[in-house]
C-alpha cells in the first residue's frame, strides 16, 4: 500500500477537516485551461512520480510501450467501485495530469448481436423463426443474430467539473462525507495507478516486429498436366 497521493485519514466528524481537504486538493481542468471546468486531479508528470534517475531513464522506454492498455484495468476497478458515477481520465499536454470525472452508465439500445461478425443491432430476435439474419454478413439461424443476455451500457463521461466553485458553507455533513469518500478513493486509486506504473518499470521494454498475413496472387503451374 503506497501513500503517494493519499492522505492520512481525513476526520468525518470535522466539516473543518473535510472542507479543508476538499479545498486544498489539487486540481486541474476537465478539458481546455480556457473553458474553466475543473476537478480533483493529480500530476503524473514523470519527475513528480518521485522516480530515482535510474527508474527515469527506464520510464522514457516504458513509455514508449502502450501504457494505457496495461493501467485501463486500475481506472476500471474505481469506475466499478464508484459504480460508474465517476471515472478518471488523463488530460492536459501530454497526459500529464489524473483528473477525476463524473459518468455514468447509459444503456447503448443495442439489443443483439451476430455471432459471425459481432455487428450489434438496435433489433431483438427470436420472436419468428429467421428473423435474426445479420444485416452486415447475412449470417442467419446457429450462426446470426442473437439477444444479448445482458444489453450492453457504455461509460457517458461528464466534462463540467466538480466542485469548482468551492462553495462548501451550505452543505450538510453528510454530502461532506459522501464527497471526502469519492475524493479519498480517487487518490488511493491515482497510488495504484502510480505503483502499477512502477511495477511495468521492473519489466524489459523489447522491440517486437509483428507479421501481417496479407493475400496476394501468384502464377503456378498447373498440376493437372
Ligand atoms: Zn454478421
Amino acid at each position: 500500500m503506497s501513500h503517494f497521493y493519499s492522505q492520512k485519514k481525513i476526520d468525518r466528524r470535522s466539516k473543518e477537516s473535510m472542507v479543508q481537504f476538499l479545498n486544498g486538493h489539487f486540481r486541474y481542468n476537465t478539458m481546455n485551461s480556457w473553458n474553466g471546468s475543473t476537478s480533483y486531479a493529480h500530476s503524473i508528470k514523470l519527475h513528480n512520480l518521485g522516480l530515482t534517475s535510474e527508474q527515469l531513464d527506464k520510464a522514457y522506454a516504458v513509455l514508449r510501450t502502450d501504457i494505457w492498455d496495461e493501467l485501463a484495468v486500475q481506472i476500471q476497478d474505481f469506475v466499478t467501485q464508484m459504480r460508474g458515477a465517476y471515472t478518471i481520465a488523463t488530460n492536459g499536454r501530454s497526459g500529464g495530469y489524473l483528473v477525476l470525472y463524473s459518468s455514468e452508465w447509459k444503456a447503448t439500445s443495442y439489443m443483439s448481436y451476430c455471432r459471425s461478425c459481432y455487428q450489434r443491432n438496435y433489433q431483438a430476435c427470436g420472436k419468428t423463426e429467421g428473423d435474426n439474419t445479420c444485416g452486415a454478413c447475412r449470417s442467419t439461424g446457429e450462426k446470426g443474430r442473437v439477444n444479448y443476455a445482458t444489453p450492453p451500457r457504455q461509460l457517458s463521461v461528464s466534462n463540467a467539473g466538480i466542485d469548482a466553485e468551492r462553495d462548501f458553507e451550505d452543505w450538510s455533513m453528510e454530502q461532506l462525507r459522501a464527497r471526502v469518500n469519492v475524493v479519498e478513493a480517487f487518490d488511493s486509486a491515482c497510488d495504484d495507478i502510480r505503483l502499477a506504473f512502477l511495477n511495468m518499470l521492473e519489466l524489459d521494454v523489447v522491440e517486437e516486429t509483428i507479421m501481417v498475413p496479407e493475400k496476394r496472387y501468384v502464377l503456378q503451374a498447373s498440376h493437372a498436366q
